[in-house]
């Protein structure tokens, strides 16, 4: 499939470009190192809490997290986790409290990783969606899973380890497949969830399942989902999705059926779109443009062939 020499193709793909970090994994037990690097003068810090962080406009009109040195942080004495360094020997931490400091600025406001996604340069992108990334984790893993205990924080936030057992437990990320189908006509099936709101149609997905291949887990979701079967499939990007713990697969999958049967269950309808019938329901506002940081709208996008209008420019031009 000739998917990708059109003019979307070059677009970053939110959260997934190179941050310029070098997370430095080979620190994190090194509890000297990781002593000098907090109180350094250059390091930055940022407070996780809840999935947000505190960002502010800079003055060359971008948005950036707010960080400060070591000593301005706030006290924390176990949830500091070591995200890496900058090319200039920039450390970073974040730290994981219940709640984010409060400022005095007005501009400076709390963001989950949706809004900031997409307002955020990739340094401060891929520092956050590591920290949301294993506060998650952390929350989700206190306890030990092979005994049952308590486990404690290790290796700067990477690892949880069992005092009763010994075991020691690795963030774990889930595969989640996301995929555009099309079909001989090169028409794309885009299906409604169950709980979405009237007019919004996204790219099927689905979370791969033990023992299955990543295409086996394209081919069966999309059979499930829509009653499609899919033949030929193309891996296009990955995405890391800490929702709370996925790792998004982007595909472009060809299908070798057309007939639709929805499962009821995930979802309601899917539907086939040539590109003039997106585009007219786009127009009309039967359907409401994909927006935000998934990779959803990038797969929709490289087929459609060029940017996407934005929610609540359906009337407006095109
Ligand atoms: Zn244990």
């Amino acid at each position: 499939m000739s998917t990708f020499d059109n003019a979307t193709a070059d677009r970053p793909i939110g959260l997934t470009a190179p941050s310029g970090i070098d997370r430095a994994a080979h620190h994190r037990l090194d509890e000297a190192w990781l002593a000098v690097a907090w109180s350094h003068p250059t390091t930055r810090v940022f407070v996780v809490s809840g999935g947000q962080v505190l960002i502010d406009d800079t003055p060359e009109g971008g948005t950036s997290i707010v960080m400060t040195p070591a000593f301005e942080a706030p006290v924390t004495e176990t949830h500091r986790y070591f995200l890496g360094t900058d090319e200039e020997g920039v450390s970073y931490f974040a730290l994981q409290k219940d709640s984010l400091p409060g400022r005095m600025d007005q501009s400076a406001r709390p963001a989950g990783l949706r809004e900031a996604g997409l307002l955020l340069g990739p340094r401060d992108a891929g520092l956050m969606v590591h920290a949301v990334a294993l506060e998650n984790w952390q929350r989700l893993h206190r306890f030990c899973s092979r005994c049952g205990e308590r486990t404690v924080i290790a290796a700067a936030g990477h690892i949880r380890r069992c005092q009763a057992c010994g075991a020691e437990h690795y963030p774990r990320t889930d595969p989640a497949v996301i995929m555009l189908v099309t079909d001989d006509q090169d028409r794309a099936l885009l299906g409604r969830q169950v709980h979405w709101p009237e007019g919004r149609f996204s790219t099927l997905a689905g979370f791969v399942e033990p023992g299955e291949s990543i295409e086996q887990s394209v081919v069966r979701e999309v059979y499930e989902e829509a009653g499609v079967t899919v033949g030929e499939v193309e891996y296009v990007a990955s995405q890391p999705w800490p929702f709370p713990s996925s790792l998004m697969l982007g595909f472009m999958a060809r299908a070798t059926s057309s007939e639709i049967n929805v499962d009821g269950e995930e979802i309601e309808e899917a539907r086939w779109f040539s590109r003039e019938d997106l585009r007219a329901a786009f127009e009309s506002g039967e359907v409401m443009p994909p927006f935000g940081i998934s990779i959803a709208a990038r797969l929709i996008e490289l087929w459609y062939g060029k940017p996407l209008p934005r929610p609540g420019s359906q009337n407006r031009t095109n």
